[in-house]
């Protein structure tokens, strides 16, 4: 859910305790620009984008090392956390060390990169996208250390989810924030055909991605009621979720309560994307007003009612062949699902479930899985697989690790765990070196 503050303290902790005892030097505001090898600077002219999608790397030449980092410094700001801050630069900086470990992260604040790299795969990329991620998510250190020689490996694979909304209040540019749906919403393409299985909410990101890229239109629906998104819908990231983030047991507990929890609440009033309507005929006229100027033809009004009459008639009987909501009987089995994610199946159209709310969806970029190609030890390797000495990567700038230890399709929530691994085992390595 991305609370990651909470992560993150453990290390805090670590980190601040060796700057006090001097062991750390800590330098905010500086941007590094360039990695500097046996002393000389490589310079910062490799421009991302040309690496990302050529893989090309001039490199250093073999017998240099990369021995520091050099940039500038950014003036002093005090924008709250994910807001972008300035880029005025005040002064340059250089320092030296025995070895340079790169955790810059992905490329998923840069749609211009995430387009470069878009696999055809996955169909054409989308013109419009939101951003997961925030704006230093900007992919810039892997042209920088491809131009020190390290070689970018699996560009095409990338994470991206198909359930963004445009955040109401947002933190940095473009925001978007992730959906994580329960089973029960419809889901319907920009021209409204509901999605074939086993494309339900929250099943299979990535190939519901390329079943939607297929379709030539850049965003979907959800379609549901109050009763399904006062249980089912939950939103990614750490200020959407007050309660863990603040380890609220209070605020926890009110999640079995029922109604919306409080952010979801605020997007139904202030989303953009969200359309509410007592009956399907005002919903439709809402959902065609929000989509004016996307291409997409208007979705008529007794195709989609025909759609959810269908739908609706299965729950009189107990072997309905609707596989969504077999699905969906199938989660309510368990405990945790049936009290926390799933409501109970009910007829869209009943109006004691409504009102109708109808949810524009926007892709929304979020992980990079290829990146700077390491080996076991987070050493950077040229294309001729040997190892660039004194330079080192891990996180998501290293696709997790290694350049791409996910694969094509990565297991859902279990980044953070590739970061936290490949920056032990890069440590580890370093200290041993030293
Ligand atoms: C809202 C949200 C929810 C998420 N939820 C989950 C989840 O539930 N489970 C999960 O496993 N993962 C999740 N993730 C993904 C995970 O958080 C990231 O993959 C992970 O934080 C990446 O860590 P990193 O240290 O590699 O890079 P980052 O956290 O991106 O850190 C990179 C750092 O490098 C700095 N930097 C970049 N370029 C330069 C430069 N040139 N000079 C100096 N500094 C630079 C940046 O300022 C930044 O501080 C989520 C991500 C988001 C945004």
């Amino acid at each position: 859910m991305g609370t990651g503050p909470g992560l993150v303290e453990p290390f805090e902790a670590r980190v601040r305790e060796h700057l006090a005892q001097g062991r750390i030097t800590f330098a905010p505001r500086h941007r590094v620009d360039a990695l500097v090898t046996s002393g000389e600077p490589t310079g910062a002219s490799a421009e991302a984008s040309t690496v990302w999608s050529t893989r090309a790397s001039t490199g250093v030449p073999s017998g240099q090392a990369v021995t520091g980092v050099r940039g500038t410094v950014l003036a002093s700001d005090d924008a709250p956390r994910g807001v972008a801050t300035n880029r005025e630069p005040v002064g340059e900086f250089e320092f030296t060390a025995q070895a340079v470990l790169v955790t810059s992260g992905g490329i998923g604040g840069n749609h211009d990169l995430v387009r470069a790299a878009w696999p055809q795969r996955l169909g054409p990329p989308p013109g419009v996208m939101v951003a997961g991620v925030p704006a230093h998510v900007d992919g810039r250190m892997l042209g920088i250390s491809a131009e020190a020689g390290a070689r970018v490996v699996n560009a095409d694979r990338m994470w991206h989810y198909v359930e963004g909304l445009r955040n109401w209040n947002p933190i940095w540019a473009d925001h978007g924030i992730r959906i994580l749906p329960g089973p029960s919403s419809l889901w319907l393409d920009a021209t409204g055909a509901r999605l074939p299985a086993p494309y339900y909410p929250g099943f299979d990101t990535l190939g519901t991605l390329r079943h939607l890229r297929a379709t030539g239109y850049d965003h979907s629906w959800f379609v549901l009621t109050r009763r399904i998104i006062e249980k089912e819908f939950a939103l990614s990231g750490s200020e959407q979720n007050p309660d863990l983030t603040g380890r609220d047991l209070r605020l926890i507990a009110g999640r079995l309560r029922g109604g919306a929890p409080a952010p979801v609440a605020a997007f139904l009033e202030h989303g953009e994307d969200f359309v509410v309507a007592d009956t399907l005929g005002e919903l439709v006229v809402g959902m065609n007003r929000l989509a004016t100027g996307s291409g997409a033809p208007a979705i008529s009004e007794p195709a989609l009612r025909a759609l959810i009459e269908a739908r609706d008639r299965q729950l009189a009987n107990p072997f309905g062949k609707d596989t969504q909501l077999t699905f969906v009987r199938g989660h309510r089995r368990s405990l945790g699902d049936r009290l926390l994610r799933t409501a109970p199946p009910h007829r869209l159209l009943d109006p004691a479930n409504g009102p109708l709310i109808a949810v524009r969806l926007h892709v929304l970029t979020r992980k990079t899985l290829g990146g700077l190609e390491t080996d076991l030890s987070g050493r950077c390797l040229r294309a001729d697989g040997s190892a660039v000495p004194g330079l080192y990567a891990a996180g998501e700038v290293a696709g997790f690790g290694g350049g791409g230890m996910m694969g094509y399709s990565a297991l859902e929530g279990t980044f953070l765990g590739g970061c936290l691994f490949s920056g032990r085992q890069a440590g580890r390595a370093i200290a041993a070196q030293l």
